[in-house]
C-alpha cells in the first residue's frame, strides 16, 4: 500500500470506535426491524410510516435509559403498543424476544482489513479504544473481539459527548493536536472529538443508525474521511 505524502509520521494517539467501525453491529438491529415490521404486518401504516415511529421511540429512549439491546427490545415493545393502541400481550411479548435472539447470540463480526491494520498502526502509534452503551454488553463484545491487546486502554461509556472526550484527555495526559478520533458517527465520534480539540477520522458505515447522524463541515481540515478501516495505513 502506498504511503500518503501527507502520513503523520510521529506517534499519535488514534482512539477508535468500536460498533460499526471495528465490527459490524446495526446491521443485526436493521435485520431485526425488518423482521419485526413484517410481523406487525400494520393494516393501515407501511414500513416507513412505521419506521418513524419506532424511530421516535428510539429517541427518547436512547435520552432516558440508554443504548444496547435491552432499550431496543422495550422501544419494540412501546412501538407495538402505540401502534395496537392496548398493552402488549405476553404471546407478543415472546414474539419481540424471539425476533431479537440474533441480537443476544450475534457473534463479533470484524469489518474487512480490521484485525491486519491495527496490528500495524499498534506497532507505530498508541490506540485507545471508546465506545459507549451498555456496560455488560459492550465488555462482552471487547472480550470476544480479539483485539483488546492492541488498545493501551478499552473505555465504555454511557454517551459520547465533548465532556467524556476531555475526560479522555485528562485521564491520558496526551496533547489532541496529536490525537484522533475514528469512527462512523458524525454525533458520537466526530463532532464532539472535534469541538474537544481532536482531530477525527470518518470512515462511514452504510448501516449506520439514524440516530448517529448529523451534519458535517466538508470544509473543516480537521477531519479526514476514509472510505474503509484499512486506508488508515496510508495516513498513520
Ligand atoms: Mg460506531
Amino acid at each position: 500500500m502506498t504511503v500518503d505524502a501527507t502520513a503523520r509520521r510521529q506517534a499519535q494517539v488514534l482512539i477508535f470506535d468500536a460498533d460499526d467501525t471495528l465490527w459490524e453491529n446495526n446491521v443485526v438491529f436493521e435485520r431485526v426491524i425488518d423482521d419485526f415490521l413484517a410481523w406487525l404486518d400494520h393494516p393501515t401504516l407501511d414500513r416507513v410510516q412505521i419506521r418513524a415511529v419506532l424511530d421516535d421511540i428510539e429517541r427518547a429512549n436512547a435520552v432516558a435509559h440508554g443504548y444496547g439491546s435491552k432499550v431496543f427490545l422495550r422501544s419494540l415493545g412501546e412501538c407495538l403498543e402505540r401502534l395496537r393502541e392496548r398493552p402488549a400481550t405476553d404471546a407478543e411479548r415472546q414474539e419481540i424476544d424471539r425476533l431479537a435472539v440474533a441480537l443476544v447470540e450475534h457473534r463479533v463480526e470484524l469489518m474487512p482489513g480490521v484485525a491486519d491494520a491495527l496490528d500495524e498502526l499498534a506497532g507505530r502509534h498508541e490506540l485507545l479504544l471508546l465506545t459507549k452503551g451498555d456496560q455488560v454488553e459492550q465488555q462482552r463484545k471487547l472480550d470476544a473481539c480479539g483485539l483488546l491487546h492492541h488498545f493501551r486502554a478499552a473505555h465504555i461509556v454511557a454517551e459520547k459527548n465533548v465532556e467524556v472526550y476531555q475526560w479522555l484527555l485528562r485521564e491520558h495526559g496526551f496533547d489532541p493536536a496529536g490525537a484522533w478520533m475514528i469512527g462512523n458517527s458524525p454525533k458520537s465520534d466526530i463532532l464532539p472529538a472535534r469541538a474537544a480539540g481532536l482531530n477525527a477520522v470518518f470512515i462511514p458505515n452504510e448501516n449506520t443508525w439514524v440516530l448517529e447522524d448529523d451534519e458535517l463541515d466538508p470544509t473543516d481540515a480537521g477531519v479526514l474521511r476514509l472510505a474503509e478501516f484499512r486506508d488508515l495505513l496510508r495516513h498513520f
